[in-house]
């Protein structure tokens, strides 16, 4: 059989919780989402939705052990999103694999994997989108443009497909969770957003399906991107001004042979520059390795 022809549901059992234990249901049309969600649904348990592009780790998976210690009935999305990815970025070379997907969802006791096509989320007649602006505007929405209005555009599908309760989003892109709890709150969507701490490998660096395309020796150079925010978030809790300290910052990830785009303290829900830390604070950051752009942010205060 073609590897994407099966449309049966996939009978093997999840690791359920409350006394639930059903099949991981797969889903690549409207018609299948409709009738997988009806089934979940049933059972009265709220539905929590995890968005995700694949390419699935121990990062995206704690999005899912999130949901389920709310007792929810867990659906995730596997879609590489045209629409927020530039002309000169890596939507042909972003990591694909749609099996290991599947085994991990099932392992992690996913109950509905929802595959949607191109043209399902995006069919020749759409001519809608989400326009953000606020946080949506700075720092990543200035180095990738119309990057977020791309994440708004297709959540905000994602949510009118799945029509969840609650929907868990990673820190680990602590803009796009702003940005995602603005539009939620802008366009009275009524859907919890459960924001769930960074993953990182055992030498800090946050996880991230791009590491895969980290050369070895940037690999290694890689953690020192937190290790750095570290510093320099203990640092700013004195409350003194930041900018000489996160300039220096910025200044010795260059000499260590990365290329950064910014280090900046920021308002952790406006993303508004900060000129010293005070709660809510962020302290945010990307940098490039290579062809790999890393993004990692840590709380200050
Ligand atoms: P992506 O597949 O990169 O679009 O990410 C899907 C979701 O997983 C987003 O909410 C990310 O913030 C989240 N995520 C990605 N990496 C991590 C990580 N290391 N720790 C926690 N959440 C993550």
């Amino acid at each position: 059989m073609p590897k994407h022809a099966c449309r049966a549901t996939l009978a093997l059992p999840t690791k359920g919780r409350g006394g639930y234990s059903g099949a991981m249901r797969v889903a690549r049309t409207i018609g299948e989402l409709t009738r997988a969600r009806a089934a979940l649904v049933s059972g009265g348990r709220p539905l929590a939705l995890v968005p995700t592009m694949g390419a699935l780790h121990a990062g995206h998976l704690s999005l899912i052990a999130a949901a389920k210690r709310r007792d929810a009935a867990v659906a995730a999305s596997i879609f590489v999103n045209p629409l927020q990815f530039g002309p000169a970025e890596d939507f042909a070379r972003y990591p694909r694999d749609e099996a290991a997907d599947l085994a991990a969802l099932r392992e992690a006791g996913c109950e509905l994997a929802w595959l949607p096509s191109g043209s399902t989320m995006y069919p020749p007649a759409a001519a809608s989108v989400i326009e953000v602006a606020g946080p949506a505007l700075l720092w990543e929405g200035t180095a990738r443009p119309g990057h977020f209005r791309g994440v708004a555009t297709v959540v905000a599908k994602l949510f009118g497909q799945i029509r969840p309760q609650l929907a868990c989003f990673g820190e680990k892109d602590w803009q796009q969770l702003q940005v995602v709890r603005r539009m939620v709150h802008d366009l009275y969507l009524g859907i919890e957003i459960v924001a769930v701490p960074t993953v990182r490998a055992a030498d800090g660096l946050a996880l991230s399906s791009r590491n895969q395309a980290l050369a070895p020796a940037d690999r290694a150079l890689a953690p020192r991107l937190y290790t750095a925010l570290a510093a320099l978030a203990a640092s700013l809790a004195d409350g003194q001004p930041a900018a000489e300290r996160t300039e220096a910052a910025a200044a010795a990830l260059a000499e260590a042979g990365f290329r950064p785009d910014y280090v900046a303290l920021v308002d952790a829900e406006t993303l508004e520059p900060l000129p010293a830390a005070r709660p809510p604070a962020r302290l945010i950051a990307a940098a490039w390795l290579g062809q790999v752009r890393l993004i990692d942010n840590v709380a200050v205060c």
